[in-house]
């Protein structure tokens, strides 16, 4: 297994299709309503991993969670256990990607929701 930094979102692709960029971002928005979980306060981490989710739905069928490193992509997806919301984050809460924030992290925004207007502001250039 490959030594990664997980909490780091690798970088988006350009090639994600609005479509599933869309579905991304309403999926986690309406996640975090349920799961009285927040945004980060910086709302280019928000909209880096809502890419590089909708990336690996476009590339391999499923929402593999982008922070970590894999050896056999669709192997993963097809096991399940990083597909977005991952079990840690569906059993304890815990999302190293910091798209889901518990109340009381630090690094929480107050919002559940953003906008594709936002997505695309803050991932300019
Ligand atoms: S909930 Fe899990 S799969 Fe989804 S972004 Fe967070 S760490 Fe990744």
């Amino acid at each position: 297994m490959a030594d990664t930094d997980a909490s780091q979102p690798v970088a988006p692709g350009a090639d994600k299709t609005p479509d599933s960029l869309e579905v991304i971002r309403r999926f986690a928005e309406t996640y975090a309503q349920r799961t009285g979980t927040y945004f980060c306060v910086d709302p280019s981490v928000t909209a880096v991993v809502l890419q590089g989710l909708a990336r690996h739905k476009d590339e391999l069928g499923g929402a593999l969670c982008p922070c970590r490193h894999y050896e056999d992509k669709q192997a993963e997806v097809s096991q399940a256990f990083w597909n977005c919301p991952c079990v840690p984050m569906r059993e304890r809460k815990e999302c190293h990607c910091m798209l889901f924030l518990t109340e009381d992290n630090a690094f929480r925004g107050d919002q559940q929701t953003i906008s594709m207007d936002e997505i695309n502001a803050v991932t300019a250039n």
